[in-house]
């Protein structure tokens, strides 16, 4: 009866050019005749009339149904908003065991945690870090294939061992290095675990230097462009700021006019120590420094010689430069 229910529930084109409701609308609006039956409830079961009615309203579905079943791992609060390494293993331990005691209640665990419990809520804590950052590379190598050539992880050959982590491959595997060493945990550049963990061992290690420290995390993770962001993070590291801070250096003052000032040797030092001396006497002190500092030649001369210092200074002149 709606002409505008043809459109919106779909007609084919051939049949739509042959369709009176579409283009001249409903009959009794052309023909000026409006139904004056009023409106019927129905009571009971449907007639045939009434479902033939009831079919035609209803609209050509012609899409197919599809389910899809998706699998999302969602990163865990914890992870993101715990600032230690050691705290974050000993709280996931707890709700670890949580978990286990209230699957298990006949067989709880109670007491301190323990290092088997520590190293699984490590393993738990990886895992869903991994999901979150390299899925794309775990569903390759879980289907068998290759994982994408854009990957960052392409020349680290990583593979997936039985605790369902994801490690670095190598060439080190006939080496004598532990299972941790050669074939490490890969975690991301840029996640709050790898900053806590590279605090964490920069802090263990007395603030060592950057390689030192990526050395050190390399004998169990290994962070993709880990370089950088440990320079990133010792950089800012408050204590090392201190312990690496320099003085700063006062400017020098000018220099006094005798420092830059040419004159002749001893003038100066004559004119201020041996003002009051006699004439005689301050050259003899002249004679006497000059031969403690130069290479002078003395000469033996009376008593009752008189020395010119300008003769004396024209004799050394000669003996320098003969
Ligand atoms: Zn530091």
């Amino acid at each position: 009866m709606n002409s505008a229910d043809i459109i919106s529930r779909g007609l084919h084109a051939d049949k739509l050019q042959e369709n009176e409701l579409w283009w001249s609308g409903p009959p009794f609006l052309v023909n000026n005749e409006y139904p004056g039956v009023p409106m019927r409830l129905v009571d009971g079961d449907l007639t045939s009339k009434d479902e033939d009615m009831i079919s035609s309203e209803l609209k050509l579905s012609t899409a197919n149904q599809v389910c899809v079943v998706t699998h999302i791992v969602e990163p865990l609060d914890v992870i993101n908003n715990c600032s230690s390494f050691t705290k974050l293993k000993r709280i996931v331990a707890w709700c670890k065991r949580f978990i286990n005691n209230t699957r298990n209640p006949l067989n709880r665990t109670s007491g301190t945690l323990t290092t088997s419990e520590l190293s699984q809520s490590l393993v738990c804590i990886v895992k869903n870090i991994q999901r979150t950052a390299f899925i794309k590379e775990l569903q390759s190598l879980e289907k068998g294939t290759s994982i994408p050539n854009n990957s960052e992880l392409v020349n680290l050959c990583p593979f997936i061992d039985d605790d369902r982590l994801l490690k670095v491959g190598g060439r080190l595997k006939n080496s004598n290095l532990l299972y941790n060493q050669k074939c490490p945990l890969i975690i991301p550049a840029k996640h709050n675990f790898t900053f806590i963990v590279i605090n964490y061992y920069h802090a263990l290690y007395f603030h060592a230097g950057a390689e030192t420290i990526l050395s050190l995390i390399r004998n169990r993770f290994w962070i993709v462009r880990g370089r950088n962001t440990v320079r990133k993070i010792i950089f800012n590291c408050i204590i090392c700021k201190k312990i690496n801070s320099k003085g700063s250096n006062q400017i020098m003052g000018q220099l006094p006019v005798a420092r830059v000032t040419p004159t002749r040797a001893f003038n100066r030092f004559m004119n201020t120590f041996t003002r009051k001396m006699p004439q005689q006497m301050r050259e003899m002190l002249k004679l006497l420094c000059l031969n403690s500092t130069t290479r002078r030649r003395l000469q033996v001369v009376p008593d009752n010689a008189q020395i010119n210092a300008k003769d004396y200074d024209m004799q050394d002149t000669k003996l320098l430069h003969p």
